[in-house]
């Protein structure tokens, strides 16, 4: 189907969890897919929390987040990285891309900018309101990214070529948001450059922030990571599990049985004794057996309980 990657090359992988509240059965269909792909890459998985969002960010989240996976048997690289200790690193990206004119202040609020914007797949277009400076009596909100129509494309290793044309589906995109925080699109680009991430495994609903992230590693001369993005899990409403969602948080006293889950729901098909088996013999039969061509094309799949 895609150009696999070579044995020989190195591989650097990444868990990047959000620390809102506990994992769930949706995260760790992250976690497990960006896990294995590195241990058949005999790559590295390293283990980042984004905690940039501090609004978001809820007392007890990370550690309970830590906890969950150890209890998963996960190992990862490295120390944890914390973005919220990356500020000072993000500021200097922003003064990088402002010094390369590729930002400009927006004074927009965000209903002026549904108002104005044309309803696009992912939400109102930025109309480039800003573009040409605010007046005097404006004042900044948020910093944008300029962008322009020459088509972002990926080759994605299991949802294929997927493009965006970043001005006209998207518009020029915050960087830094109206309340100062950094978006998470550019932290996320700075983050995988400097741990060196080769490849993304994550959820497809992070797919269509993929081309805005690959604009910004090209602005600042970064390599593009592959990709590999997988369906998400999602009730019968078709949404999400997610805290919104009302999704459960993982246990681990059951981790085989929902590790199993993991790789049912990723068509890895596991033999039905494997069940009753250790952990251990879990993860080592889903480490020998990984296999991405397996993997279900697919967007999403209605899973019947968070
Ligand atoms: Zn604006």
């Amino acid at each position: 189907m895609h150009e696999e990657i070579n044995p020989t090359q190195r591989y650097i992988g990444r868990f990047a969890p959000t620390p809102s509240g506990p994992l769930h059965f949706g995260s760790l269909i992250a976690a497990v897919g960006s896990y294995l792909d590195a241990h058949a890459h005999q790559g590295e998985w390293q283990l980042r929390i984004d905690d940039i969002d501090q609004p978001r960010t809820v007392p007890g989240a990370t550690e309970n987040i830590l906890k969950a996976l150890e209890g998963f048997g996960f190992e990862w690289s490295g120390p944890v990285v914390y973005q919220s200790q990356r500020l000072g690193i993000y500021e200097q990206a922003l003064k990088t891309l402002e010094a390369r004119a590729h930002l400009y202040a927006c004074a927009c609020t965000r209903r002026e900018i549904t108002e104005r914007g044309s309803p696009g797949e992912y939400g109102p277009i930025y109309p480039g309101t800003c573009r040409s400076g605010l007046q005097p009596d404006q004042r900044p909100r948020a910093l944008r990214c300029l962008t322009n129509s020459d088509p972002v494309c990926l080759d994605d290793r299991l949802q294929g070529h997927y493009c965006q044309q970043l001005e006209n589906e998207i518009g020029d995109f915050v960087v830094r948001r109206a309340d100062n925080i950094i978006a998470y699109q550019l932290a996320t680009v700075i983050d995988d450059a400097d741990q060196q991430v080769t490849d993304i495994v994550r959820g497809v609903d992070l797919l269509d922030s993929t081309p805005r992230q690959m604009h910004l590693q090209n602005l600042l001369g970064l390599p593009n990571p592959r990709y590999l993005h997988l369906p998400i899990a999602v009730n019968d409403e078709h949404e999400k599990l997610s805290k919104k969602t009302h999704a459960r948080p993982l246990d681990t006293h059951h981790c085989v049985q929902q590790l199993f889950r993991t790789l049912v729901f990723l068509n890895q098909n596991p033999p039905a004794e494997l069940v009753k088996a250790t952990r251990e013999e879990l993860w080592n039969w889903a480490k020998q057996h990984w296999s991405t061509s397996r993997l279900p094309r697919k967007k999403e799949i209605i899973v019947s309980e968070g």
